[in-house]
């Protein structure tokens, strides 16, 4: 099915043919059946067009401790950055869902503007598109230049004290003391031992 843009969130030209988006479009939705989400339900696949000429694709993979779930667009960038590659054109996402376009999340637009700028195209399974860029997703991402400006300026850790040599002896002393609250014990004690913060 030959897609129709029918929605652009940019003022940018687009970066690749009709022929290359046809190409990723069959590629997210063959991605989006190998999709990992028995909890949400909610199936997506994504394919990237690195500037190559190679196509990397990818789909969520959920965990049953959900926080480690991980979204179709980062499954496809680690995919083709595994692989050497970290130069992109464009890439698709593609989900279930008829009735609307769904963007990429917060934590996919961070990780993949890591690697500059290039063409998002959401599509529906109708076959309508939604064209944008990485740049209006997200226009003040953090970057490797932002992290340089900050090394070096930061306070040193504390370094970590030292116990006392004669800190054991402290447990000798808290025999017979009866201050509440005043009691802690020795963890490098085998035993421990309580003794008193007093003394
Ligand atoms: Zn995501």
């Amino acid at each position: 099915m030959d897609q129709v843009i029918t929605e652009t969130k940019t003022n940018a030209a687009p970066s690749i043919t009709p022929d290359q988006l046809d190409m990723l479009v069959e590629e997210a939705d063959r991605a989006k059946m190998k999709a990992y989400a028995p909890y949400s339900k909610f199936r997506v696949g994504a394919a990237l067009l690195a500037e190559d000429g190679t196509i990397y694709s990818g789909a969520n993979v959920e965990n049953s401790s959900y926080g480690l779930t991980v979204c179709a667009e980062r499954s496809t960038i680690f995919h083709a950055v595994s692989n050497g590659v970290r130069a992109f054109q464009a890439i698709v996402v593609t989900t279930d869902i008829s009735e609307s376009f769904v963007y990429p999340c917060g934590a996919c637009r961070q990780v993949m503007s890591e690697f500059g700028n290039f063409d998002v195209y959401c599509l529906r399974p109708n076959g309508k598109v939604s064209r944008t860029t990485l740049a209006d997703l997200i226009p003040f991402a953090f970057s490797p230049s932002d992290l340089s400006k900050g090394q070096g300026k930061g306070e040193e850790d504390e370094p970590v004290k030292k116990p006392r040599k004669t800190d054991h002896l402290r447990t000798r002393t808290a025999r017979g003391c009866m201050k509440k609250g005043a009691h802690v014990f020795d963890i490098r004690n085998p035993r421990l031992r309580m003794y008193c913060r007093n003394r």
